[in-house]
């Protein structure tokens, strides 16, 4: 591995570059791993797709429990495939709440899968995996759906203005969740445009810059809004979000968690909330927990905010139940 990374020096047309290789190996060892090449070369093929898996490992020997790790993964696989076939999935929602009355605003649909046999799958675990399948679409489609049938639902009832937001990660810009596609579900249901968000991260913004502006410029046009989730975590400038046509940041909960005690997270919170203000953008803050967070961020002025303190993300039901009983 060390001789691989020696830089090489190339003369290119008459000038002088040097090139890094990059490099990931995967090690199988002749017999204990295999008795054969198809074997052996399986072996290896396992041992690389563990060592880039971890990013920065160069290399990996071989050992019996990669094996494992590839079953379950291609189960889990097969499972995920079959839960949207059979619409399996489910959708939670949480409560998106007036810091300053505590009246719920509005809401945030999780996507929930219930596996079978092994209980709650995390959607931290298998939007990416659906991701690297090519089922984003497929989910991104059914949450959008489902969440505005509930909305149209829950407007009906309350008669209020309240408004839901739905996730799209990076994969499904522009092509798994076309604008056309959004608009043409919002009428379906019967909902004005102004009654989604959609929540996109930094990531999903500079992948492909171009790209991201006109698709947020399609969905803002009609009155869509568009969410910066996890704001912090990122690139977090917020001088480029006016570029962006952003409408809400997002502060990610890592910044919330140890307010007010910790003076950085104070700081950075209190300057989020006022330059977003100065931008004309709403600020919502993720992940409040507890009575003296919600304080501190009532006195620096933020007027929105999500998260256990307020409810845990809620089946449609309870959901409902949750929203009556806070309105009162
Ligand atoms: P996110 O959009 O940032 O969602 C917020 C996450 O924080 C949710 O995790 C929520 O359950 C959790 N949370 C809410 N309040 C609190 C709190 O007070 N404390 C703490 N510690 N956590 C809180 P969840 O549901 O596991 O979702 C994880 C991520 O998966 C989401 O992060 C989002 O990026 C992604 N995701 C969820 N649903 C969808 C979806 O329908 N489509 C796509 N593309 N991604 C989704
Ligand atoms: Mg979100
Ligand atoms: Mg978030």
């Amino acid at each position: 591995a060390e001789i691989l990374e020696q830089p090489y020096h190339l003369k290119v047309g008459g000038q002088e570059r040097t090139l890094v290789v990059g490099h990931t190996m995967g090690v199988a060892l002749f017999p204990r791993d295999g008795t054969d090449s198809a074997q052996l070369l399986r072996a290896a093929e396992l041992a690389l797709y563990t060592a880039r898996q971890r990013g920065g490992a160069k290399y990996r020997f071989f050992q019996p429990e990669m094996q494992s790790a590839v079953e379950y993964r291609r189960r889990l696989e097969d499972d995920l495939r079959n839960a949207i076939i059979e619409e399996a999935l489910q959708l939670a929602f949480q409560p998106i709440v007036n810091l300053q009355d505590g009246q719920v605003a509005g809401a945030e649909a999780l996507v929930r899968w219930q596996h079978p046999e092994r209980g709650f799958v995390s959607p931290d675990i298998f939007i990416p995996l659906s991701e690297e399948l090519g089922l984003i679409g497929a989910i991104g489609r059914f949450v959008l759906d489902r969440g505005c049938r509930f909305l149209k639902q829950w407007r009906d009832e309350t008669q209020a203005e309240v408004y839901l937001s739905i996730n799209v990660s990076a994969r499904q810009i522009p092509d798994e969740m076309k604008p056309e596609e959004v608009i043409a579900t919002l009428q379906s249901h019967q909902l004005p445009a102004s009654s989604l968000a959609i929540e996109i991260t930094e990531g999903a913004l500079m992948s492909h810059v171009a790209v991201a502006q006109e698709w947020i410029g399609a969905l803002r046009s009609v009155g869509i809004r568009i969410y910066l989730d996890d704001f912090g975590t990122g690139y977090s400038s917020l001088s480029y979000l006016k570029r962006f046509r952003i409408d809400t940041v997002k502060i990610d909960k890592t910044f919330i968690r140890d307010l007010p005690d910790d003076p950085n997270d104070r700081a950075l919170v209190f300057a989020i909330v006022t330059m977003a203000g100065s931008l004309g953008l709403s600020v919502i803050a993720e992940g409040v927990e507890n009575e003296r967070q919600l304080a501190e961020l009532r006195a620096m002025g933020c007027r929105l905010g999500q998260g256990y303190f307020f409810s845990r993300p809620l089946p449609p039901d309870e959901f409902m139940a949750y929203a009556q009983g806070a309105k009162r």
